[in-house]
C-alpha cells in the first residue's frame, strides 16, 4: 500500500517531549481491526494504545522500539493451546511459546474440566501470557490422556456432568468463554453424541459457545454438526483422518457450508494429528477458509509440527492467504469468537497496548503438516518483539 495509507497521514506538529510512553516506530502496521495495512507508528501511554498515524516523532516518547523493516501487528490471540502445565500432560509453559512469540492473550481448549480448573485458576496468574479458557465437558479434562496412555476423558460419559460444569462456569465467568468437547473415538468412543448432547445442554444453560474437536469419530461428522447453532466453533476443521469436510470426490459436504451459512465458526486447531495440507488446500479452493487459525500447540506437538501460532499463520501464507487474511484470523476474528474482554486483537485507540512485531523472512521454508507431508514456503513470520499492555516484554 502507499505510504500512510489508511493511517491518518503525517503527525501533527505540536511535539510536547515524553507525552508517550512506548513508540513502536517505522514498521509497517497490519490491524484488519482498522484496516490498515501501511507504513505507520503505534504510540502508547500506559497500558493503552495513545494514538495510531504515520511518522509520529521519536521525541514524542519516552521509549523507542524500533520496528523499520518489520511488520507491526495487534498482539495475537491463539484460541486453542494447552497451556495446563504440570496437570494435564499435554500442557506446556505458556510465556516460552505464547508471549514471546507475539501471542498475547491465548484460550486454553479444554485443558481442564470441573475439578481441575480451580488450580488452573490458580496458575493463570503466574504466567505473563493472557489466559482464559473453554472448561472441558469432562470433569478430567485432558488430564487422562497421554501417548503412553491414551485413554480419553469421555470412555466413561459418567465424567460429563452439565450440573458441575455449569457451577464451574458460574464461579468463573471471568475466565471461562466457553465448553470444550473432544469427540474423536480414542476420546469419546461410542458416547460421543450423548457427550456432545450433555454439553450443548451446558453450554445453553450458561450462554457460551461450545468449541467441538471433530476427526475420526464414531458419529457421521453431519450429525455433529447438527447439534451447533450460531457462535459455537469447530476446531480442527482441517484435519485429514475419517470424518472430514470433504466428501469422497474431494467436495465440501453441504452440512458444513450449511453450518457456516447459520453462524458455526471454523477454526484450524493444527495440533498434532489434526492439520492436513491437502484438505486445506482442497477446501481453500472451494472458497471455505477458516474464520480463525490457531495452532494447538502443546507438548506433543511443539517440537513440531506445530511449533508455535506463527508458523501455522506461515502455512496459510503458502496456502495463498494474504498477509491481513491470516493476521485477522488470529486477531479480530478471534477476538470476536468468543468472549474476551473488549480492547483486545487490536490497535484502536483506547484499546489494550499489546503489539507484536515480526520480521517476514523469505526464502524456502519447509512446512510439514500433521500427517508429515511437506510443502516448500517462500515466505514465514518471524517473532521479533511483543509489547503487553505497555511494556515490553522480557526487557528491563
Ligand atoms: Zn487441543
Amino acid at each position: 500500500m502507499a505510504f500512510g495509507e489508511g493511517c491518518g497521514g503525517i503527525s501533527s506538529p505540536e511535539a510536547s517531549s515524553g507525552r508517550y510512553d512506548l513508540l513502536v516506530s517505522g514498521g509497517r502496521v497490519v490491524d484488519p481491526s482498522q484496516g490498515l495495512s501501511g507504513p505507520c507508528d503505534v504510540a502508547i501511554t500506559g497500558h493503552s494504545i495513545a494514538r495510531v498515524a504515520a511518522a509520529i516523532p521519536r521525541a514524542e516518547s519516552r521509549r523507542v522500539l524500533d520496528a523499520s523493516g518489520k511488520i507491526v501487528t495487534p498482539g495475537l490471540i491463539d484460541v486453542h493451546v494447552h497451556v495446563y502445565d504440570g496437570v494435564a500432560p499435554l500442557g506446556i509453559p505458556a510465556d516460552p511459546h505464547c508471549i514471546a512469540k507475539g501471542v498475547t492473550t491465548v484460550l486454553d481448549a479444554g485443558s481442564a474440566g470441573a475439578h481441575t480448573f480451580p488450580a488452573f485458576r490458580r496458575q493463570i496468574p503466574l504466567s505473563d501470557t493472557r489466559i482464559f479458557a473453554l472448561l472441558n465437558i469432562s470433569v478430567i479434562g485432558q488430564a487422562s490422556m497421554t501417548p503412553e496412555t491414551p485413554y480419553g476423558e469421555l470412555l466413561d460419559l459418567r465424567y460429563a456432568d452439565p450440573r458441575v460444569a455449569i457451577r464451574t462456569i458460574e464461579e468463573h465467568r471471568d475466565l471461562i468463554l466457553g465448553i470444550k468437547i473432544r469427540l474423536s473415538r480414542e476420546i469419546a468412543g461410542e458416547n460421543d453424541l450423548k457427550a456432545l448432547a450433555i454439553a450443548r445442554a451446558a453450554a445453553d444453560a450458561v450462554k457460551l459457545p461450545l468449541m467441538i474437536h471433530i476427526g475420526d469419530t464414531h458419529t457421521p461428522l453431519r450429525d455433529l454438526l447438527a447439534m451447533l447453532g450460531r457462535g459455537d466453533v469447530v476446531t480442527h476443521t482441517f484435519h485429514g483422518r475419517e470424518g472430514g469436510i470433504l466428501d469422497g470426490d474431494g467436495r465440501i459436504v453441504p452440512e458444513i457450508r450449511a453450518a457456516v451459512a447459520r453462524g458455526v465458526h471454523l477454526d484450524v486447531g493444527h495440533g498434532r494429528g489434526s492439520f492436513s495440507f491437502d484438505v486445506a488446500e482442497k477446501a481453500l479452493r472451494q472458497e471455505l477458509l477458516p474464520g480463525t487459525i490457531s495452532s494447538d500447540v502443546h507438548r506433543f506437538n511443539v517440537d513440531g509440527p506445530v511449533f508455535d501460532l506463527a508458523t501455522t499463520l506461515s502455512k496459510f501464507l503458502h496456502l495463498g492467504l494474504s498477509l491481513d487474511q491470516v493476521i485477522a484470523r488470529a486477531s479480530t476474528h478471534a477476538a470476536g469468537a468468543f468472549g474476551f474482554p473488549r480492547g483486545l486483537g487490536t490497535l484502536r485507540e483506547g484499546a489494550e497496548a499489546d503489539v507484536a512485531v515480526w520480521s517476514l523472512a523469505e526464502g524456502d521454508f519447509e512446512f510439514v503438516d500433521a500427517l508429515r507431508e511437506k510443502r516448500i514456503g517462500h515466505r514465514k513470520l518471524v517473532p521479533v518483539a511483543t509489547v503487553k499492555a505497555g511494556r515490553v516484554w522480557g526487557r528491563k
